[in-house]
């Protein structure tokens, strides 16, 4: 019996703790962690440095209402603006209440209402976030959706000629997460920025995924060459306490004045410190070049060793959001991958979605490797049986 709305299809295992890569379940069987939370603890279950900021943020004080000024959002939007093109940040609880930040100051600083997303998207499940993802089983039943929402074929250029200087602002993820672990290719984000000149739309890059180190920079968007308007984070930004932070540009900070957008926990001290920590180790040079060099390493054992597995249709991704496309449903892969000790999921019907720590070790990425080819070829042999 649960008290719980069925929102979620649970596995039948029950995490006690977790460090580093490893989690360990009430049965004292460990797995090694290719979840990471869904890109959240990207440092690794709990890291030292945030737990012992949190734990010394927790002896001041744990709320104060936004109309006191508070220090800590200063030093983390700092850290946030410096590593970014944006110059202001608002902070909220979540990925979806990013997003809807940015959906909101696009409408209000350009004076229109069309927001233009992508098919295969996924921006959240609040109203607007939801209307803005570009997949129907995210909206069924909830209709009507908000209208002012146009998706395209991702990775399109040619598609985009057909817009009109209607729209507000063009979303998109750099490399589409949920919706199979997808790169956009350059030239398609070169019209992308060419279209919103042409139009005057805002370029929103939501990178609640993609952010704070997961592809190897500290977002995804600096892999190209574009000049987002509004960046949104979530998920890796509190190593797994609740927060969000919406980055825009100084042309837009006078849109949101005192009193025309707010949250009461928006910028919670808590949530706060452990994004300091966070973004004070990931945004470190050296940090980022050993993420990319274990995304180099980790991607190559994936091409030679997995991907000469007659399952595998392709690899792909970006610094440590990889993806191994397969020829037939994940579902059962995963379930398998699990049994051996290797936590990962889907992405799509056909994609398993690799999100180790970027802490992660070289032996680990042999292991995780080790236990993939294991399934693959179990698999591969029962259907040859067959
Ligand atoms: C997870 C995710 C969101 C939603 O974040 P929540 O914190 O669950 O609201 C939005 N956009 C992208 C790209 C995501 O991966």
């Amino acid at each position: 019996m649960s008290y719980l709305f069925p929102t979620y299809a649970r596995w039948d295992v029950t995490i006690k703790e977790a460090k580093g890569s490893w989690v360990t379940d009430e049965n004292d069987k460990k797995y090694l962690d290719f979840i990471s939370g869904i890109a959240v603890c990207n440092l690794g279950h709990a890291n030292e440095n945030v737990t012992a900021a949190v734990a010394d943020q927790l002896t001041k004080y744990w709320h104060m209402s936004n109309l006191f000024h508070q220090p800590i959002q200063e030093e983390v939007a700092k850290l946030l603006v410096d590593s970014t093109e944006g110059d202001a940040v608002f902070f909220c609880n979540s990925g979806a209440e990013a997003n809807e930040a940015a959906i909101k100051l696009a409408r209000k600083h350009t004076g229109k209402t069309k927001i233009v997303t992508f098919l295969q998207s996924f921006h959240g499940r609040t109203f607007a976030t939801m209307s803005a993802t570009g997949q129907e089983k995210i909206q069924q039943g909830f209709g009507p959706l908000l209208e002012t929402f146009q998706y395209l074929p991702y990775n399109d250029s040619n598609s985009l000629d057909e817009l009109k200087d209607d729209v507000a602002a063009i979303m998109l993820e750099v490399v589409q997460g949920e919706g199979g672990v997808v790169p956009a290719q350059q030239e398609f984000l070169q019209k992308v920025t060419e279209t919103c000149k042409r139009i005057g739309a805002l370029l929103i890059i939501d990178e609640v995924q993609t952010g704070i180190g997961r592809t190897g920079k500290p977002f995804g968007y600096q892999h190209y060459e574009i000049s987002p308007d509004i960046i949104t984070s979530a998920k890796g930004l509190g190593s797994g306490l609740p927060v969000g932070a919406m980055i825009g540009k100084q042309s837009l900070i006078d849109t949101f004045g005192a009193g025309s957008h707010g949250s009461t926990f928006g910028g919670n001290p808590i949530a706060m410190a452990a994004a300091k920590a966070t973004l004070t180790q990931i945004f470190e040079e050296n940090f980022l070049k050993e993420v990319e060099e274990k995304s180099n390493y980790l991607l190559g054992k994936l091409n030679t060793v997995i991907g000469a597995h007659a399952l595998v249709k392709e690899i792909r991704g970006k610094g440590l959001l990889l993806g191994i496309e397969c020829k037939e449903q994940v579902g059962d892969i995963i379930n398998q991958l699990r049994e051996k000790q290797l936590l990962v999921l889907p992405a799509g019907p056909n994609v398993v979605r690799l999100l180790p720590p970027l802490t992660v070790s070289y032996d680990e990425i042999d292991l995780a490797i080790e236990t993939i080819a294991g399934v693959f070829s179990t698999i591969e042999q029962s259907v040859g049986a067959q």
